[in-house]
């Protein structure tokens, strides 16, 4: 038996070489805060529906009940509360949840400064919805708009429209409430909220067929990776936004990490300048063939401004490939010259887009490139 069990140790560990679980474990600082919706007894006293406004509404509303399973909204939005902190806590997230269990007394405001209070860089408020029409199903996502939420309303915006389509690819669920996007001005919790926050209402307990799936294992973890797909896009959209590009203080290896273990594939130019894809602690996420690379973010720095003129925009690459017979330089023909930017190991693979007489023109991190068809053979079309 304890034989059985160390052979089981060392094969786990050579499958899982350190430097994946630093990408893994290191995959952003970025801090999640989860509101699960309601709790086991409402609280029908009011609060202001905004810091100084004369409205108000309800602390914490009942919510709505599973139609067919009976299933009360509190105790679904808590399970995929749970199930969301454990995923995004396995991508490197920081993850705050307003409640983890049902028998609290936590008022809408209440939960917008718990999640102001941990500075989250956003908040998912998980709900399920209902309606009197027995027949509305689908997702939808709400988030702020209006004055008291200025400062929030774009980026909020933005996490709900990459959450929702992440949300309907990993569900197959369609979308409610047309596109799937409500804006409101007239939600508690929104309105106290310092930081980007959206309300995914991820499905009807009141249509039958949702509200059986809704119940199943199989489907929350659906739902589960679609949100978690959704903010990993998200995070990944604001870092292009911000800090587009890093400048290389020496060459530095390129990795290809889709086998668990980093393979370098290549390097990047001392005082070269490259488009970054996302960036986490420790490595930048680059275009590298028909998947990604990774660089180390030491010995590099982030630029804002760029003089490139090769970044490709339009061009796609074909269906054929080639792959390098030795160690080769990719060029950068955009000066007039011929200036080299990345170095690429022997034994390649990499998809062409166009053929010429003596080079192959391909895509390499955002960059156009060419390479010396002495320095390839050509693999045959799709494969
Ligand atoms: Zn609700």
């Amino acid at each position: 038996m304890k034989k059985i069990l160390l052979i089981l140790v060392v094969c786990s560990l050579s499958l899982n070489p350190i430097f994946t679980n630093e990408i893994k474990a290191t995959s952003n600082g970025k801090k999640i805060c989860i509101d699960p919706g309601h709790q086991k007894k409402w609280n029908n006293g009011k609060e202001p529906i905004a810091p100084g406004s004369k409205m108000t509404k309800t602390k914490v509303s009942s919510g709505t009940q599973g139609v067919f399973t009976s299933i009360p909204e509190y105790v679904f939005t808590l399970d995929i509360g749970l199930k969301l902190e454990k995923e995004l806590k396995k991508r490197g997230y920081n993850v705050f949840l307003t409640r983890s269990n049902h028998d609290v007394n936590l008022s809408n405001i209440d939960r917008a400064k718990f999640c102001n209070s941990v500075k989250a860089d956003l908040t998912i408020r998980i709900h399920a919805d209902g309606s009197t029409n027995k027949k509305t199903n689908g997702i939808h996502i709400l988030y702020p708009e209006g004055s008291y939420t200025k400062a929030i309303n774009k980026q909020s915006k933005e996490a709900a429209i990459k959450i929702l389509e992440e949300l309907i690819k990993s569900t197959g669920a369609k979308k409610a409430s047309t596109d799937g996007l409500s804006p409101r001005s007239d939600i508690t919790g929104f309105n106290w909220a310092k930081y980007p926050v959206v309300l995914p209402e991820l499905g009807y307990m009141s249509n039958v067929k949702e509200d059986k799936k809704l119940a199943t294992p199989a489907y929350r973890e659906k739902l589960v990776l679609g949100i978690s797909n959704g903010v990993d896009k998200y995070f990944d959209l604001n870092i292009a936004a911000n800090q587009k590009y890093f400048k290389a203080n020496k060459h530095l290896p390129i990795y290809d990490n889709r086998s668990g273990e980093l393979i370098e594939v290549g390097k990047v130019y001392k005082g070269q300048t490259y488009p970054i894809i996302s960036s986490s602690n420790y490595w930048y996420k680059v275009k590298f063939a028909n998947y990604n690379g990774y660089i180390r973010k030491s010995n590099t720095r982030l630029v804002t401004n760029h003089n490139l003129r090769n970044l490709n925009v339009k061009l796609k690459p074909s269906s054929n490939k080639f792959v390098t017979i030795k160690g080769t330089a990719v060029k950068d023909n955009s000066s007039g010259k011929l200036v080299s930017f990345v170095t690429l190991q022997k034994g390649i693979e990499y998809p062409i887009i166009k053929e010429y007489s003596k080079w192959y023109q391909i895509e390499i991190l955002g960059r156009i490139g060419y390479v010396a068809k002495l320095d390839t053979q050509k693999l045959s079309g799709g494969k």
